[in-house]
C-alpha cells in the first residue's frame, strides 16, 4: 500500500513530484488547494468562505477542508493508495486524517519532505504565472520555465496570470502559517518513523528518483 504525504512549502514542486508518483504507481493525487478552488467555482456560500480564506493566504476552517478531504479519501480509486498535497497543514489536521485511517484499517506509509530553502521558496512564488485557459504553469524568475512570448501561454495562447494568493501579503502571512506549523507535523511523524527527507533543489527528475527509492521498497 501507498499512502503518502508530501509536506512542503508551496512551490517546491509537490504538483510536479506527485504528478510522477501518480503516472508511476497509478494511485490518485488529491490536492487540498485543487479541491478548494474547485468547490469555491460553485458560487454558494461555502463557495463564498472558501475565496475569502485563500484569497487573504489564510487556511480554510478544518471542518470544510476536513469535510472535502475525507469525501476524496472515501472514493473506490483511494483504496490502493493515494498521494495527499496540501494536507495536512497543522497538528490538528495530522490527527484527524489518523483518526479516519485507523477507523477504516488504514495508516500513512510515508510522508516525504520536500525540503527547499526560505529564499528559494520565495522566488519561486512570486515569479509564478499560470495560464488562465489551460492552466500550465510557468516562472519568469527561471530561464527554462518562461513562456516563449511573454505573458502567453506556448500551449493555448491564453494570458497568463498570478494566482489570487500569489501577491506579496497572502504569500507571507501562507509562509508564516507554514513555517509555524512545519516543525510540528515533522515531529509528529517522525515518532511514528516515516519521515524522510528529499532535497528538493535538485532538478524534477533527480527529485523523483530520491522519492522512488524511498516508496519503491
Ligand atoms: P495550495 O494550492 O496547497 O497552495 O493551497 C491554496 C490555499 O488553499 C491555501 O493557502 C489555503 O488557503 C487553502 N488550503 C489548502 N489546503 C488547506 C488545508 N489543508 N487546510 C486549510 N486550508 C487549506
Amino acid at each position: 500500500m501507498k499512502n503518502i504525504i508530501l509536506l512542503a512549502p508551496q512551490s517546491a514542486g509537490k504538483g510536479t513530484q506527485a504528478a510522477l508518483i501518480k503516472e508511476k504507481y497509478n494511485i490518485p493525487h488529491i490536492s487540498t488547494g485543487d479541491l478548494l478552488r474547485e468547490k469555491r467555482k460553485e458560487k454558494s456560500e461555502i463557495g463564498k468562505i472558501i475565496s475569502s480564506f485563500i484569497d487573504n493566504g489564510a487556511l480554510v476552517p478544518q471542518d470544510i477542508i476536513d469535510k472535502l478531504l475525507i469525501e476524496r479519501l472515501n472514493n473506490k480509486d483511494c483504496k490502493n493508495g493515494f498521494i495527499l498535497d496540501g494536507y495536512p497543514r497543522t497538528i490538528e489536521q495530522a490527527k484527524t486524517l489518523d483518526k479516519y485511517l485507523s477507523v477504516n484499517n488504514m495508516n500513512i506509509n510515508y510522508v516525504i519532505n520536500i525540503d527547499v530553502s526560505k529564499e528559494e521558496i520565495i522566488k519561486r512564488i512570486t515569479g509564478r504565472r499560470i495560464c488562465e485557459k489551460c492552466a500550465t504553469n510557468y516562472n519568469i524568475n527561471y530561464e527554462s520555465e518562461k513562456s516563449k512570448i511573454e505573458n502567453i501561454c506556448d500551449k493555448c495562447g491564453g494570458h497568463l496570470i498570478k494566482r489570487s494568493d500569489d501577491y506579496e501579503e497572502a504569500i507571507s502571512k501562507r509562509l508564516e502559517i507554514y513555517y509555524k506549523e512545519i516543525n510540528l507535523l515533522l515531529e509528529f511523524y517522525q515518532d511514528k518513523n516515516i519521515l524522510y527527507k528529499v532535497d528538493g533543489c535538485k532538478l524534477p527528475n533527480e527529485v523523483f528518483k530520491e522519492i522512488d527509492k524511498i516508496i519503491n521498497k
